[in-house]
């Protein structure tokens, strides 16, 4: 089924709910018009629907394919890539001082959410690219800088982020490849790395990769790791190619879905040492990746909606044209098309809530980053920093865990036909998989928000948080607007459930610390419900204010949300609070 970007839906929750449209009349963004935004969004769902789009199954069946050390990309992938980079599209929120574009991260936000849409094992490549350039932006030497920006911002490189090797995955610190000091000033990297997203391809003539090594007097644990950029081709001093590095890919992946992204294992080393440049300090690296890692793990976020976004378009076809049984009211000669029994309805609602919460958090986060780079005074970004720190592990976690739900209810809306690859909704479902796990599981992006975030500036971030989500819900209470049902009442029950959660997880945090991590998992999924929820109805009262077309719809979405997903929130609270003492308790259960 083709697929067309929801430009409308994208842009309204852009502005209204993930609070754009403050942010262009403060100006935060300078001179950047509303005008122009549109055109941006406008032109890039045009790209994504009728360039990128029709690459998904080409990229799924034929997948990217390795052979002696290089890897070829599906047809087709080479050509759209071109043609992506050279609109300009890589740099969108690049520095301008490298060719960029300095346009929101907001804007860039909603634009990968359309390429990802559009073809998921495309649109991880440059999620890469743009990560390597914040890290060298931010920490890379002048010289580095020099020699590789402008090729990385303006797409003719790409970037990679290498973390991960066979005994270290979450566990970053227990990373063995080592890095020596030459004389020179560069060093020599020498290990293995694995699971690494286009690490070997044929889109561009280099690929800058991104590495994390060890020194040899390096301190154990995260505190020792350093971060090396590792071009494939070495830069001559004219910015020409030279030599080729000593870096290889040995082998990629067979995977169960994105089988356009070539998942590679890199081998550094095999002639004595690839030369690598320092970014930031030694020792260091940890926090330059960190530097990366939030755009990069919101981008991840921007998948798991991207998928959700495709897999519903694809159900609601199906389900309008796929006549079943008698739904009931119709003539007993006519067969129904099955949108009208109501459980398939709740599924395709259940899919368009749960994508468009995601897509409202994912947003807000990226809002958040702009004010923390963008705001007008210290006090301010540094407010706009906690935020997106708050908001980034329940972007990444929530989008991508809907991701997955979403899709597989697109199998369901399809019956059998959504088992047979043909339709494309299984595809949609296995390329959803991996967004839960890369880039931080899951499970890390939870305990990330209990241990640390639960308690950023002694809790205070997260009650300004939820007294702004509350100041919402008393806006659709004072509206009394009988459209919008429950909407308010379920709101406000599921902020007391998250206040009482958070206020349990931060006394356990220091006498049982075991009981706040069994719990992190189902409270990351109540704040997400709170605030998801939350956002859909501030979307769903601009709609009202604006008197939009498409304001029923959004209170139908809004009011849906809170009425049977946001109402789950009593159950994940007591799931946080009494379920963590089974979890901890059981030992039978798992024995033998
Ligand atoms: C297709 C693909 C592409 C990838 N691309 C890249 C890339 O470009 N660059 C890169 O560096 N890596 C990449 N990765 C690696 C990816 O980031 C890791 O797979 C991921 O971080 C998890 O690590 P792991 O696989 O070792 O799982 P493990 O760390 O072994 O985790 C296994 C399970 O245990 C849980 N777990 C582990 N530790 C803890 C803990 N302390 N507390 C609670 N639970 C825990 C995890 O949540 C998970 O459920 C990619 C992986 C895949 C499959």
């Amino acid at each position: 089924m083709t697929f067309q970007a929801p430009v409308a839906d994208i842009t309204f929750a852009l502005k209204h709910a993930a609070g754009f449209a403050d942010a262009l009349s403060e100006p935060l963004y300078g001179d950047l018009t509303e005008d122009l935004a549109d055109a941006v969004l406008a032109e890039a769902g045009r790209f994504a629907s009728e360039v990128l789009a029709p690459l998904n199954t080409v990229g799924d069946r034929v997948g990217a394919t390795f052979k002696d050390g290089a890897v070829t990309t599906p047809p087709g992938w080479k050509e759209a890539y071109r043609a992506w980079a050279e609109a300009g599209w890589n740099g969108l929120a690049a520095p301008a001082q490298w060719g960029g574009q300095e346009l929101p991260h907001a804007l860039n936000a909603a634009c990968i959410e359309m390429w990802n849409s559009a073809a998921m094992a495309f649109g991880i490549g440059p999620v890469l690219t743009m990560g390597a350039v914040d890290a060298l932006a931010a920490h890379g030497t002048d010289v580095l800088k020099r020699d590789y920006l402008h090729k990385l911002v303006s797409g003719e490189w790409t970037g990679t982020m290498q973390l991960t090797e066979p005994q270290a995955g979450s566990d970053v610190g227990a990373l063995r490849t080592k890095a020596e000091r030459d004389d020179d000033g560069s060093y020599r990297i020498v290990g293995q790395k694995i699971f690494i997203t286009y690490g070997e391809h044929d889109l561009t003539d280099n690929i800058i990769h991104m590495v994390l090594a060890r020194l040899p007097d390096a301190p154990p644990g995260t505190k020792g790791i350093s971060l090396f950029l590792v071009p494939k081709f070495l830069v001559n001093a004219d910015g020409s190619l030279g030599p080729r590095n000593d870096v290889r890919a040995h082998s990629i992946e067979h995977k169960l879905g994105i089988h356009g992204s070539p998942t590679c294992t890199m081998v550094f080393g095999d002639q004595g040492g690839a030369t690598g440049y320092l970014v930031g300090e030694e020792n260091r690296g940890m926090t330059c990746m960190f530097t990366m890692m939030n755009q990069a793990r919101l981008s991840v976020g921007l998948q798991g909606v991207a998928i959700a976004e495709r897999a519903t378009q694809q159900a609601l076809a199906y389900a309008r044209e796929r006549k079943q049984g008698r739904a009931i009211g119709t003539a007993p000669d006519q067969s129904s098309p099955v949108i009208a029994h109501p459980d398939v309805k709740r599924m395709l609602l259940t899919m368009r809530a749960l994508t468009r919460a995601a897509r409202a958090i994912c947003y807000a986060t990226a809002v958040a980053l702009d004010r923390a780079q963008r705001g007008g005074d210290e006090e301010a970004r540094r407010q706009a920093a906690d935020r997106a720190a708050l908001l980034t592990p329940i972007a990444k976690a929530f989008a991508t865990d809907i991701g997955s739900e979403v899709a597989s209810l697109g199998v369901q809306v399809h019956g059998g036909m959504g088992y047979i690859e043909e339709t494309g909704a299984a595809q949609h479902y296995r390329d959803a998989r991996i967004a839960a796990i890369y880039e931080g599981t899951n499970g890390i992006q939870a305990i990330d928000l209990v241990t640390r975030k639960l308690r950023l500036n002694g809790g205070r971030t997260v009650s300004a948080y939820l007294d702004e989500l509350r100041q919402i819900i008393n806006a659709v209470s004072e509206i009394n607007d009988p459209a919008f049902g429950a909407t308010a009442v379920r709101l406000t029950e599921a902020i007391e459930s998250v206040e009482r959660a958070s206020g349990w997880l931060r006394a356990q945090l220091d006498e049982t610390p075991a009981a706040a991590l069994a719990g992190a998992t189902p409270f990351l999924r109540l704040f997400a419900n709170a605030a998801g929820g939350a956002l859909l109805a501030k979307e769903a009262l601009a709609a009202t204010r604006l008197t939009d077309d498409g304001a029923s719809a959004r209170i139908e979405v809004a009011r849906f949300f809170a009425e049977n997903i946001a109402v789950q929130a009593g159950g994940l609270e007591r799931t946080v609070i009494e379920g963590a003492d089974s979890v901890n308790r059981a030992e039978a259960a798992l024995a033998g």
